[in-house]
């Protein structure tokens, strides 16, 4: 089977829709934690199996020698990542899973945010399990799906300086996983993915610009400012000064990905960014 983690997420989402258009439903099985929220998967027969990261218990049994499993990163800041992907990582491999893909962030990301990614990958590749790293790059979405302050305010604000991101349509890594899953010749690669043109936050704030017929300016602020910014706006601080690392890292560059991995992966170019603005604004 073709075992996918997270399955109810953004991105499991977009990962499970596009293997039914690939495979066969029964050979789909989406690991969640709440089924009710699974419920439109099992009506196509897609398999659900019920796990939770912070439950080793609950992964006993679960996969199946030969399977392909996706273990997509968790978002549970607070809970020890590491340790709940271990959770996953040690049940593969005593299945002895024939490919385990895991969603991990850029090579060249210094930011906190990926700490948990080089932890995780650690003990995958030590666990001897045949791998696949896709290093996924920034979603295009951490921006369209955030802009009704950008909008209020007509102003981009980040602590990114001058530096470019090279994001990427949560679709478009969804369809680099679906091709790892469903292709040869995957095992023990690293993808280093990312859209295939980098953008500025000062061309950004000039598309919105274009689009709205508004002026809307980039704000560069610094670390410390965006994460006051972002606290007073709700966020919890931990969380917050994760954020504001980002943006210092992309400031230096680390978010501009330049190996073509995943337009090459997925037989496409890659989503533009003006694209998915336009159709964030159209709502
Ligand atoms: P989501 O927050 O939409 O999805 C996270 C998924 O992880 C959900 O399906 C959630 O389950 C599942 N999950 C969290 N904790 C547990 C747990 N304890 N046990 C089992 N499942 C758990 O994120 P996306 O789908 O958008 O992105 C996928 C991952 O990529 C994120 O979790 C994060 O690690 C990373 N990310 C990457 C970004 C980027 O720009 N590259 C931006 C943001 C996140 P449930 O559906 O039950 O809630």
């Amino acid at each position: 089977s073709i075992v996918v983690t997270g399955a109810t997420g953004h991105l499991g989402r977009h990962v499970v829709e596009q293997l039914l258009e690939k495979v066969p439903a029964e050979q789909i099985t989406a690991v969640v934690r709440n089924a009710e929220k699974a419920a439109d998967f099992a009506d196509r027969g897609v398999g659900i199996a019920l796990a939770d990261y912070n439950d080793p218990a609950s992964y006993d049994g679960l996969f199946s020698a030969g399977d392909k499993v996706l273990l997509i990163s968790g978002n549970e800041f607070d809970k020890g990542r590491v340790q709940q992907h271990k959770v996953v990582i040690e049940a593969a491999k005593t299945a002895g899973v024939a490919l385990l893909a895991y969603t991990s962030a850029p090579g060249t990301l210094t930011a906190a945010l990926a700490d948990d990614h080089r932890g995780t990958e650690e003990i995958l590749l030590g666990s001897g399990v045949p791998y696949a790293l896709l290093r996924n790059g920034w979603y295009h979405e951490n921006y369209t799906e955030n802009l009704a302050p950008v909008l209020e305010h007509n102003a981009v604000v980040a602590a990114a300086g001058e530096g470019k991101v090279s994001s990427a349509a949560r679709a478009d890594y969804a369809a680099a996983a679906v091709a790892v899953l469903t292709g040869d010749g995957h095992e023990n690669k690293t993808y280093e993915l990312g859209g295939d043109t980098p953008w500025s936050f000062a061309e950004y704030a000039a598309e919105l610009s274009r689009r709205t017929g508004r002026e809307i300016t980039y704000n560069a602020v610094s670390p410390e400012v965006l994460t006051g910014i972002l606290t007073g706006a709700g966020l919890p601080e931990p969380l917050a000064g994760i954020l504001a690392g980002v943006d210092v890292s992309i400031e230096k560059g680390e978010l501009v990905i330049s190996s073509g991995d995943l337009s090459r992966l997925i037989g496409r170019p890659t989503t533009p960014f003006s694209e998915a603005i336009a159709a964030a604004l159209k709502g």
